[in-house]
């Protein structure tokens, strides 16, 4: 077997790691990409940062963290991405399709010709927050021994660019051959945003929260849109009823 050159689209793909408590962790991830050849590495508020110890637990893959993005929240990481999958140890009950790693990889790359994937990876103490699950089309589940299913964060980071790797090098079984049905534009996670802000004043002028509670209910609404894998078309029309919604005059 011959060493293969990175698969140039490797460069779409985003790992984002969520507040980062050791730093440690964020130089083995820099070095679980580099080994796969993925060079796009983004934290969101990171605990502690820059720091000599990532630097040193990189090893070679230095230049991950000079290119590395910073991020306030996670709506500024993924911003502009098509596709976005949160990663968990724990397998929830709600709202999203719960991929392996290699379903997920192939999911994703169906869209990659549309803008970047991203891969969003929790705290090493309490994972992802709901409401960051909520930013995301899938959730990918690592099967594990199930006594003991927490890997270690840049474990996790190494199983899925190998998996990225595996599934857009020459030659592979299953590799991607691009998606050739889609025509329209999928929305991306900033686009989604704003018709979510939209929908969610025009769901309230016309009274529909009512007692229920409208954080939950619009949480129901964005693991619909996620699923659906919204595209800029349909978008556009969701947001042409919020606006004749709100253009109506209400009723005395
Ligand atoms: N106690 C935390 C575990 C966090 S482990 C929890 O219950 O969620 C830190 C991060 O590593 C997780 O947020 C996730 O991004 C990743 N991770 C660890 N084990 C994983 C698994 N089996 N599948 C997918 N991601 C995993």
């Amino acid at each position: 077997m011959t060493q293969q050159a990175n698969p140039p689209l490797l460069k779409n793909i985003r790992i984002v790691l969520v507040n980062t408590s050791h730093p440690g962790n964020i130089g083995a991830a820099a070095r679980a990409m580099k080994n796969m050849g993925l060079s796009h590495l983004t934290l969101v508020d990171p605990k502690h940062y820059p720091s000599l110890e990532a630097i040193s637990r990189s090893v070679g893959a230095i230049d991950i963290l000079d290119n590395v993005t910073i991020a306030k929240d996670l709506n500024e990481a993924v911003s502009g991405c098509v596709w976005v999958a949160g990663t968990s140890a724990r397998l929830r009950t709600i709202e999203w399709p719960i991929l392996e790693p290699r379903e997920c990889v192939q999911k994703s790359l169906e869209h990659i010709e549309q803008g970047d994937i991203a891969i969003v990876f929790g705290r090493e103490n309490s994972g992802l927050t709901n409401e960051e699950m909520e930013k995301c089309n899938a959730l990918l589940h690592i099967p594990t021994n199930p006594d003991f299913s927490s890997l270690n964060l840049a474990a996790a980071v190494q199983v899925v660019c190998y998996e990225y790797r595996m599934a857009l090098t020459e030659n592979k079984i299953k590799k991607h051959k691009g998606n050739k049905h889609r025509y329209d534009a999928l929305a991306n996670s900033t686009q989604l945003d704003g018709m979510y802000d939209h929908l969610h004043d025009a769901l309230k002028y016309l009274g529909f929260f009512g007692t229920n509670n409208p954080d939950i209910v619009m949480r129901r609404l964005k693991g619909l849109f996620n699923r659906a894998e919204t595209t800029q078309r349909e978008l556009s029309i969701v947001r042409g009823i919020c606006s004749a919604i709100q253009d109506k005059k209400r009723p005395r």
